[in-house]
């Protein structure tokens, strides 16, 4: 029986040791999306006919996230992908191409934008900058703040309800594991299935919260979606990041569950605590006027400080 599909008997492609779940293709397809169909409905992160902007990169989670979302919404909901060009040469051009080619085939209005349109340059020149004073931080940071700027600038002007991004179930064990090691509560707090902030923000949604890495590659490649597999783009510089990446995926072969175990714990935690802590007030940036928390926002700080 072991290797046996646990829904039809037949023989099982796939075994989940947090289970123990064994399925053959189309049950663990099955499974797969009635999980995140399970996230969608009880974190009521889409409901009735929102608009949905997709942010697409070109990689598995981003594609795997628009596919699902415009199989479960596509006939009542618009939905829509919002490709961001970053400006990193051999790397998001060719997933970009990716992306375009499925959103084509799918038939999914999709919208380009680019650094250099955005912000006058690309992520060759921050590399340049930071790599030269390296007092002012990673290129990874500079390129996170900046793409999620644009992310919700865009979003709005697209007239989008709900921002979905590819986010998982190992993306997110390691943000709250370095959030807690950080003692960074106000991020680990912000964590979560669904953000919500000052109505200039676009509420942000993660469908694949509960889906380990793993599994969404067997989902792509079983569906048959294409997706761009290079891993690292050239200026992964995220060294603290790898390392916990490394240490989750240890622990959840040694000790199968615990990336679930760490969201439940989170999930918990803010239950608890998110009406006793006075978290900070998000309000708008004096420069901008994109969602922050103090006087200007991190993208304008950064912006200025690669003008210098
Ligand atoms: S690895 Fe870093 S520089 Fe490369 S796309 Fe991601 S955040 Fe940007
Ligand atoms: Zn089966
Ligand atoms: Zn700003």
């Amino acid at each position: 029986m072991a290797n046996k599909c646990v829904e039809c008997g037949k023989k099982a492609i796939i075994s989940l040791t947090y289970g123990p779940h064994r399925f053959c293709n189309e049950h663990f397809l099955h499974f797969f999306e009635k999980r995140v169909r399970k996230t969608i409905r009880e974190n009521k992160l889409v409901e009735g006919r929102e608009k949905i902007v997709v942010a697409y990169s070109g990689g598995k989670d981003s594609a795997v996230t628009l596919f699902l979302l415009n199989k479960i919404f596509g006939k009542n909901n618009p939905i829509e992908a919002l490709l961001i060009d970053e400006g990193i040469p051999k790397y998001r051009n060719k997933a970009l191409a990716i992306a375009e080619r499925n959103c084509k085939k799918w038939g999914i209005p999709f919208k380009r934008f680019y650094f250099k349109n955005e912000f006058d340059f690309t992520m060759v020149d921050v590399m340049r900058k930071t790599g030269a004073k390296k007092i002012i931080g990673s290129t990874c940071a500079y390129c996170g703040v900046l793409r999620r700027q644009i992310m919700n600038r865009q979003a709005r002007e697209m007239k989008a309800s709900k921002l979905a991004t590819g986010h998982n179930l190992d993306d997110e064990t390691q943000s709250v594991l370095m959030n807690v090691m950080d003692a960074d509560l106000e991020r680990f707090l912000r964590n979560g299935p669904k953000s919500e902030g000052a109505k200039e923000m676009i509420p942000r949604i993660k469908p694949l919260y509960h889906c380990p890495e793993k599994e969404i590659i067997a989902f792509a490649k079983i569906t048959g979606i294409k997706y761009f597999e290079q891993k690292c783009c050239p200026f992964k510089w995220q060294a603290k990041r790898n390392d916990f990446r490394a240490m989750v995926e240890d622990f959840e072969a040694k000790y199968p569950g615990m990336m679930f175990s760490t969201v439940k714990f989170l999930k918990e935690v803010k239950e608890g605590m998110e009406k006793k802590t006075s978290r900070k007030k998000i309000v708008v940036c004096s420069k901008c006027g994109e969602p922050c928390s103090g006087k200007v926002c991190k993208a304008c700080k950064m912006t200025e400080r690669l003008k210098k």
